[in-house]
């Protein structure tokens, strides 16, 4: 770490990083500075508001780093009738940032679960792919984060994570492949040791194989 990001007093910090966060005009400033990179006038009158709402978008697009997703899955519920088949969330809306260029990946994510005597309430799930999603990402750290912690935090059975996704930096930009998704999957206990256990998941978020 160098000595000029680390935090000083009244300065805000980044929870994910440690590392200070630099002020929103700084933020502003860094816009304008790719407009002018881009070939623009930044003082002209259709952009004069324009660093201020991209720095407001950079905070919903970004809100994950504020976030633990750990803290999510706290509250559990263990009166379930001795329920112990799978659990699925299927076709979770996925709105992320590729961290190699900042553009968006788009996509789907389906998440499993194999119960060990507890369940956690489904828009917790969600919520768990929301915060790793909400920040800058690559598909397969996303879906490794998402399965990883539920697997830790739960401590269930199994956790199954399949992610479809269209990467906007293949699709509008480079080799302009605008058909592609991409497919990461990530199966841990059941579903990676236990073939029947593995299809049932994937039938019923309608898929026969990865
Ligand atoms: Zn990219």
């Amino acid at each position: 770490m160098q000595m000029n990001k680390m935090v000083k007093p009244g300065e805000a910090m980044s929870l994910a990083t440690g590392l200070a966060r630099p002020s929103r005009e700084e933020a502003e400033a860094a816009v304008r500075t790719l407009i002018r990179w881009a070939g623009d006038d930044p003082g002209r009158e259709g952009l004069a508001g324009t660093p201020d709402r991209v720095v407001r978008s950079y905070e919903e697009f970004f809100a994950g780093y504020d976030r633990d997703p750990r803290d999510m899955l706290q509250r559990t519920f263990e009166e379930v009738e001795g329920y112990d088949e799978v659990v699925a969330l299927r076709d979770i809306r996925l709105e992320s940032h590729c961290e190699h260029h900042m553009v968006p990946i788009i996509g789907k994510v389906h998440v499993g679960y194999l119960p060990d005597k507890r369940v956690v309430g489904i828009s917790k799930l969600a919520r768990v792919v929301d915060a790793f999603a909400h920040r800058l990402q690559i598909q397969e750290k996303l879906t490794a984060q998402i399965a990883n912690t539920l697997q830790e935090v739960l401590q269930p059975r199994g956790v199954a994570v399949v992610i479809e996704a269209a990467h906007q930096c293949m699709t509008t930009r480079g080799v302009h492949k605008s058909d592609v998704t991409m497919v990461t999957s990530r199966m841990l206990g059941a579903f990676r040791d236990n073939g029947e256990t593995r299809r049932e998941f994937l039938s019923m978020i309608g898929r026969t194989s990865i």
